[in-house]
């Protein structure tokens, strides 16, 4: 349908016959002039309609409604006039499909609309430049994610997640109806990928779905996200997942600032490649920290330390930090203890927030065994897990990072949903 994209006609194509398609973004008619602003994925261009030279073609226009499908042949002309010094004298013009005024709501970006509203018309939010770059920016970090790891000789895998335990708690797993037994949406692909610590794949990562049952309403927690987790096996110690970690981080950051710098520009965000290595910071240390602030720290932190502590991180120039030793009891059965307190745990922070819990896992039998029934979980339940156990199982840690809460907080949106094409949450179940 179309030759050209917006993006691609430039003034010193003059006189070049091209087809563009694309919606109407917006039409004047003007007594003997119209001019339609066509906008494709790529920008905008605009189609000029002299009453002279486009005969019967200029009746047609009183048709077009804006958002209209349409696609045009004619020939360019450079005009200093017109945007981008660019406009398209049309021969011909197609009405593909017809746009229902009025519109379920305004995206321009002058009127400031709800999330809701916005995310119950997605497809026509999404026609925003604004907003499509975040996905755009979304799918470049991916790929960046996904150079790294296959540069490091990771293999991605795919997990189940339709699942009969879950890993992270009972307290957010969703049930399913799954034939005659019982199961779950999987939360998160913890106990396969370490199962897979004990097979030839000493080194896998997964990007996939993972589901929990937030019963609380925040902007950081989605009940259907999506988590990039890693596994590595041989390991000497967490560090080796914490430094694997942060290089992924700067390389991620590397590769957007060189594949979608015009998507971050129309969004306003300068990325800075963070400094290796990042800070690491203890739990106790934080928590002292935070104590000097007055702020009451229990066993672990909660949102209002996490962002506290992200002022003083913030304050000593540091965006990304890992707080690592975390307390046992606070911390799933998987994780190593170090001693009757600590455990091989860490998150990695960014600007007060939590992106990423990590770690190096138990990987001795008894020890995981004890730990299991310390946190009132029944060794049976996880039969298949446990198995890989017994057959000779190397150290072994990884981290689980949320795909959403990584775009959210780099590009500073305010809500999680917003890093989202289709959110589900407590209350939104459709579109
Ligand atoms: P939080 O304390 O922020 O609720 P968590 O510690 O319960 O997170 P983990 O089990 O450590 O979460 O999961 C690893 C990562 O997955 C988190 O650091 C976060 O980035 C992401 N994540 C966890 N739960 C959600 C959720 N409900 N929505 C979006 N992302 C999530
Ligand atoms: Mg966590």
């Amino acid at each position: 349908m179309r030759t050209h994209y917006s993006a691609q006609l430039e003034p010193t194509m003059d006189g070049k016959l091209v087809k563009v398609a694309g919606w109407v973004n917006d039409i004047r008619i003007l007594g003997k002039i119209a001019f339609i602003n066509l906008r494709d994925r790529e920008g905008y261009i605009q189609l000029t309609f002299p009453k002279s030279k486009v005969g019967e073609l200029f009746d047609e226009l009183k048709k077009v409604t804006k958002e209209t499908v349409v696609s045009a042949e004619g020939i360019v002309k450079a005009n200093k006039e017109a945007p981008r010094g660019i406009e398209i004298i049309p021969q011909s013009m197609k009405i593909i499909s017809k746009a229902k005024a009025p519109l379920p709501m305004d995206f321009s970006g002058k009127i400031n609309s709800e999330l809701e509203t916005r995310l119950n018309a997605r497809f026509m939010d999404l026609r925003n430049p604004r907003v499509a770059a975040v996905f755009s920016i979304r799918d470049s970090l991916l790929t960046g994610v996904r150079e790294f790891m296959d540069d490091n000789d990771f293999i991605e895998v795919h997990t189940p997640k339709i699942v009969a335990t879950g890993a992270e708690g009972g307290a957010t797993l969703f049930p399913v109806k799954y034939f005659n037994e019982k199961a779950y949406l999987s939360q998160s692909p913890q106990l396969f990928k370490q199962v897979l610590m004990a097979t030839n794949f000493d080194r896998v990562y997964e990007i996939g779905p993972a589901f929990r049952a937030e019963k609380s309403d925040t902007t950081r927690h989605l009940s259907e996200f999506t988590s990039f987790d890693f596994e590595m096996a041989f390991i000497d110690s967490m560090e080796d997942v914490m430094s694997l970690m942060e290089q992924m981080i700067v390389s991620v950051v590397e590769h957007l600032n060189k594949n979608v710098s015009d998507e971050l520009d129309l969004l306003g965000i300068l990325l800075d490649p963070p400094k290796l290595p990042f800070k690491r910071i203890t739990f106790d240390e934080a928590r002292n920290l935070l104590e000097r602030k007055s702020m009451d720290v229990g066993e672990d932190l909660d949102t209002e330390s996490e962002k506290a502590l992200g002022e003083i991180m913030a304050k000593r120039g540091y965006d990304f930090y890992f707080i690592t030793e975390f307390h046992s009891d606070v911390r799933p059965f998987y994780i190593m203890e170090r001693d009757d307190v600590h455990c091989h745990s860490f998150d990695l922070d960014y600007r007060g927030s939590e992106l990423s819990s990590g770690g190096q896992r138990e990987h001795r039998y008894e020890h995981l065994v004890r730990r299991m029934k310390k946190q009132n979980l029944n060794p049976k339940d996880f039969e298949f897990y446990l198995n890989a156990f017994k057959y000779g199982m190397p150290p072994h840690g990884g981290m689980g990072l949320g795909v959403e809460r990584f775009v959210q907080k780099l590009l500073n949106l305010p809500n999680v949903r917003e890093a989202v094409l289709f959110p589900r949450d407590r209350y939104r179940l459709v579109p």
